[in-house]
């Protein structure tokens, strides 16, 4: 208390023993993620709990159909009980992903473990929230209505660029859609009935590099994730926490000042990072010296990797620009992993090499960059993965008490 007299009620403290409950259901199901098939013993062994606490759980779980029981996977018959392991299943409950980009959105259905089992891109018609909220609720009806009767879903994540505001689930400022203030998360669960959470698309991928990335592991130690498309942006996360920030602003990196740029920038200041590396510029670029002859960034990839030399060097250029501003988040942050979104150098080996010696060259901090920065886990299906990332970071976190972290502001 601030006056020091009044003795601390109960009702001062925030609730730690209900979330200690539902964050034990989340650390058995983050075990079965990790080493399913897995016996009830082990995953006692791994949580650090009791085995009369994992049963309980594990029993509130198979009854949401959140793990399965996996006989296939046990041992030889032996003397005693058998010990059937537990899995996820792969045909189970589902999380539906909504990533809101520049020039499209992309809606997706992930299993628990990540994968993308249905996904649907769509350009904008008309980029005001009203059209694109509209656009968004039709692509997830026609999406439950084919995989909805089988799969139970859990919930919907959102994700996009710029400025949101995950607790109260709105996206606070996306200058390069011109939007501002806009309660995604209110009328996504209005126009569909489910439970929604909205979050900025690093964080969002960070959370699915935490989850179920390739390095899952050492992210969670540490991890700065840098975003490349039409916009950049950062997360980062110690301890296997995302960072948000009090008011959910922190990654903004977008407006770094690179030198010897000259595009402008929807800031309205020249020579911004993600001006310089913009998508958008990009293929404006490629298209005019008629390297690719449709828009999009998977087409100047493919060009890159049919052996087109101009193709290739404009993402090497690109890689570049990226390689500075990675260096100095290596020396800001000194991360166990830095994982890097960026097209070309999630599918090209020679933009990811020319990406890590620029990161070598501009770093002090005398990093094994071989082994620290690393390409997304999800190459060609970040914007897939985005926003399903969120909702699933959800899932992990209180398996039990879903729908209320969902909802939760
Ligand atoms: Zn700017």
């Amino acid at each position: 208390m601030i006056d020091g007299r009044r003795t601390t009620r109960r009702d001062d403290l925030p609730l730690t023993g209900s979330r200690r409950s539902r964050d034990s259901a989340g650390a058995v199901l983050r075990a079965v993620l990790d080493h399913g098939p897995i016996a009830r013993s082990s995953v006692a062994r791994a949580t650090r709990l009791s085995a009369a606490a994992v049963s309980g759980v594990v029993g509130s779980l198979l009854e949401r159909g959140l793990v399965r029981e996996a006989p296939e996977a046990a041992g030889p018959p032996g003397i005693g009980r058998p010990h059937v392991p537990l899995d996820l299943p792969a045909d189970g409950p589902a999380v539906i992903g909504v990533h809101i980009a520049v020039p499209r959105i992309t809606v997706s259905l992930l299993d628990l473990r990540g994968r993308v089992v249905a996904r649907a891109e769509e350009p904008h018609g008309r980029t005001d929230p009203a059209s694109v909220i509209a656009a968004v609720a039709a692509r997830i009806t026609a999406i439950r209505r084919r995989h909805g009767a089988r799969r139970r879903i859990l919930g919907l994540g959102v994700a996009s660029g710029g400025w949101v505001d995950s607790p109260h689930g709105t996206i606070v400022e996306h200058r390069a859609l011109g939007w501002r203030d806009v309660p995604i998360a209110a009328a996504l669960a209005e126009a569909t009935g489910l439970p929604v959470r909205a979050d900025n698309h690093s964080r969002a991928l960070l959370r699915g590099e935490l989850l179920f990335g390739e390095v899952a592991g050492r992210a969670r130690e540490s991890a700065v994730h840098l975003f490349v498309g039409n916009v950049v942006d950062v997360a980062f996360a110690t301890g296997g926490a995302v960072h948000q920030g009090p008011r959910s602003a922190s990654g903004a990196v977008a407006h770094l000042q690179v030198e010897g740029c000259r595009e402008a920038c929807s800031c309205g200041r020249v020579g911004c990072l993600q001006a310089a590396v913009s998508e958008r510029v990009l293929i404006r670029r490629a298209m005019a010296a008629g390297l690719i002859d449709r828009p999009g960034i998977p087409a100047l990839v493919e060009a890159a990797a049919a052996g087109s030399a101009g193709a290739a060097e404009l993402l090497r250029e690109r890689a570049r620009l990226v390689g500075r501003a990675a260096a100095l988040l290596l020396d800001l942050f000194d991360p166990e992993v830095l994982i890097v979104a960026e097209a070309g150098a999630n599918q090209l080996p020679e933009s990811l090499s020319t990406l890590r010696s620029e990161i070598a060259a501009w770093s002090s901090a005398g990093a094994d960059v071989e082994h620290v920065v690393r390409p997304s886990s999800f190459p060609g299906a970040v914007l897939a993965v985005a926003g399903g990332a969120v909702a699933l970071d959800q899932v992990f976190a209180s398996p039990l008490d879903l729908e209320v972290r969902l909802r939760a502001s």
